[in-house]
């Protein structure tokens, strides 16, 4: 299998410069470390928010120097696995998975690969249709009533009657398709099919106030949600495919850059 993967890169058409490198290079002592503390996380079934030891304790069980455990610690909080409280009484604690990161880390290798917007749009509607048809799939049908019923009403404004704040507004919308996401019924695609959603909005709310969009992405998403409450798998393809499709529409005339340039690294 690992030969045969070698083989595959170094034969490559134009992956000369990758090949045999990525997949067997030895790990420095920083990486080391970063594993264990992820083993040990998994191992002591240590949930987001809590306490990993002190700084002092984790040189004396992982025996690196201090410079190597700093490294391994900055490295796991670049992907935000976990926090690192400065400061008095601070230290590491466990972070919360979040596929915001992952785009964080995917959208560099696009950006070096010079792929484009357009790429990254094609990809996003192709992912949240496949996820909405496999969360139409889902064979408990309580849990998908459950997790779909904040979305089948329609919400025009949030609770205090003020519209919504941009912020308020990407997080809503973020929300009902990590709710779809959630119930794919594999934490695999889940994780790795949102991560394009969260750079379109990532780059969606730098460059532009996608508010103006609001009230045909609630009735879609109601829209949406039913379908997937109601067990049709191909309504909901359909439906998400149409909704996202309009989303592109309005970044190709919105976007201040053309959706043939390359995805810039935000
Ligand atoms: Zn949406």
């Amino acid at each position: 299998m690992t030969a045969n993967m070698r083989n595959t890169e170094v034969n490559g058409d134009s992956s000369g410069a990758r090949g045999e490198v990525s997949l067997l290079r030895p790990l420095k002592a920083a990486e080391v470390v970063a594993r264990a503390i992820v083993g040990d996380i998994r191992s002591g079934g240590l949930a987001a928010g809590a306490n990993l030891p002190s700084e002092a304790a984790m040189l004396d069980k992982y025996g690196v120097s201090r410079e190597s455990l700093r490294e391994g610690l900055r490295l796991l909080e670049v992907h935000g696995m976990i926090t690192i409280r400065r400061g008095p009484g601070g230290g590491p604690i466990v972070g919360a998975v979040d596929s915001a990161h992952l785009g964080r880390v995917s959208a560099l290798f696009y950006t070096m690969e010079g792929a484009t917007y357009d790429e990254l749009l094609e990809a996003w509607v192709w992912a949240e249709a496949e996820l909405a048809e496999r969360a139409a799939r889902n064979p408990d049908a309580d849990l998908r009533a459950v997790r779909m019923e904040p979305f089948v009403h329609a919400h025009d404004e949030s609770e205090d009657g003020a519209p919504d704040a941009l912020g308020d507004y990407l997080e809503r919308h973020a929300g009902f398709h990590h709710a779809v996401a959630g119930l794919a019924g594999n934490r695999v695609l889940a994780l790795s099919l949102e991560t394009y959603g969260q750079i379109v909005a990532h780059h969606v709310a730098v460059l532009d106030d996608p508010r103006a969009l609001r009230d045909v992405l609630i009735d879609d998403h109601l829209q949406i949600a039913s379908s997937i409450a109601s067990g049709h798998p191909r309504r909901a393809r359909e439906l998400m495919w149409q909704h996202l499709g309009g989303v592109v529409e309005y970044c190709r005339e919105h976007l201040s850059v053309p959706l043939e340039s390359p995805i810039e690294w935000l």
